[in-house]
């Protein structure tokens, strides 16, 4: 894949060029819908909006316990006829006349006839007779029909995650389940002939894998159930034979390592060989050497090996793919934060650094940058808290600067 022999996919990209493949590709392959039980569609991505078919409340009623009556009759010395009473959950058909009261608790009918309610430690009874304060205006401890939700109201919009708040607003009128885009099903591999599971002695030259931890955890904590396979190690037959079948049982494949340049790194090969490529190499730092194709139905994002790298390229790129498979709509507003010290770059390349959120004497947002920058400091990454963004360009980001950051 040399200068005089182009590859016949996209490389080099920039990060936009790169994500606007990513979008586009996901787009293409948006999953199928299904529903689920409101109780645990949080987490999903809706597939349609949500429309209120009845109003919230759907009648008028107590905010309190207390008395239900006329606001005109009410004032310092009144006394009421208490005429019965309306509990929560009961049809009583009752009707409060001139001079009268209903005995009522919080979410019950209002009665005809009454247009407030006075709370229960705001009055004196006295068998059937209720001794009122002060005045009661006019809707004081009343909820209208209709002041939370009308009837062709959008409560949830398609394209949006599903929030618990969001799901109970839907159970509220009515809705026991809803259409959401099924979650993607995820395999991830590491691959290396140095890598050695945590808990295991480790020979000369050999490491642990400490990115399927990094991976299983990142994408368990989108929702997913990912499913991991024993390392796997750099002999192209047993990565090509994997990573075919994988092509068939998965909605979307993570590797990571093989991905470079060098000896042992036959991903983009295999990739090229059994499926297709998308693009290979972004211009970015860490994880420049990104690799994004199809094999069977899944798509596979093919990862650094380098942990800051794998970190750095599972949130910008990973997370974009699973949430466009899922129909996820984009705009969730960035989070910006001053730098509490300068950063001076190295290259013009989009960097993501490594920084920890907290808030300046202003109450201000802050991130401080940490200082061990290299792709194979997993130690800074665990001290730190979000990715600082440093587009192309500029290569001198004084203090004080706001910066974009991505929590992770
Ligand atoms: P590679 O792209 O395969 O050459 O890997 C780049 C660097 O990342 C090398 O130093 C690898 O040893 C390291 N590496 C690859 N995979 C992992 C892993 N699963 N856990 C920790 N380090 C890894
Ligand atoms: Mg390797």
């Amino acid at each position: 894949m040399s200068a005089q022999h182009p590859e016949p996919f996209p490389s080099r990209l920039l990060f936009a060029q790169a994500l606007a493949i990513v979008r586009q590709v996901a787009a293409e392959q948006r999953l199928p819908v299904e529903r689920v039980a409101v109780a645990r569609a949080a987490g999903y991505v809706l597939a349609e909006d949500v429309i209120a078919g009845m109003p919230l409340p759907s009648f008028d009623n107590s905010a309190m316990d207390g008395f239900a009556l006329r606001a005109a009759d009410s004032g310092a010395g009144v006394v009421l006829q208490l005429a019965g009473e309306q509990f929560a959950g009961l049809a009583q058909d009752l009707r409060v006349q001139a001079g009268q009261c209903v005995r009522i608790t919080t979410g019950a009918p209002l009665p005809a006839g009454a247009d407030a309610v006075v709370m229960k430690e705001n009055v004196r009874v006295d068998g059937d007779r209720v001794h009122l304060r002060e005045v009661v205006p006019t809707g004081r401890n009343v909820r209208h029909a209709g002041e939370d939700v009308r009837v062709g109201d959008v409560l949830l919009r398609a394209g949006t995650r599903i929030t618990a708040a969001g799901a109970s607003l839907a159970a509220a009128v009515g809705v026991a389940e809803l259409p959401v885009a099924r979650k993607p099903t995820v395999a991830v591999f590491t691959t290396g002939d140095e890598l050695r599971p945590p808990g295991q002695p480790l020979g000369p030259g050999q490491i642990h894998d400490s990115n399927r931890s990094l991976l299983m955890n990142l994408l368990r904590a989108e929702g997913l159930e990912p499913v991991a396979w024993p390392i796997l190690p750099d002999d192209p037959q047993q990565v090509r034979a994997l990573l075919r079948d994988a092509g068939q049982a998965f909605d979307v494949i993570f590797t990571c390592g093989g991905v470079s340049a060098g000896e042992k790194d036959h991903l983009t090969a295999i990739l090229a060989e059994l499926g297709r490529i998308h693009f290979w190499k972004v211009r970015m730092k860490p994880g420049m050497p990104l690799l994004f194709g199809q094999i069977g139905k899944a798509q596979m994002l093919g990862l650094p090996g380098n942990p800051v790298a794998v970190l750095a390229s599972l949130i910008n790129f990973g997370r974009e793919l699973l949430r466009g498979l899922q129909g996820g709509v984009q705009g969730v507003p960035a989070m910006h934060a001053r730098l509490s010290s300068p950063i001076q770059k190295e290259h013009d390349r989009r960097e993501f650094q490594r920084g920890k959120l907290d808030f300046g004497a202003d109450g201000v947002l802050r991130v401080a940058p940490h200082p061990a920058t290299g792709s194979h400091r997993l130690r800074g990454a665990a001290d730190s808290d979000c990715l600082i963004v440093l587009p192309e360009g500029p290569l001198a980001w004084p203090e004080g600067q706001v910066v974009e950051v991505v929590r992770y």
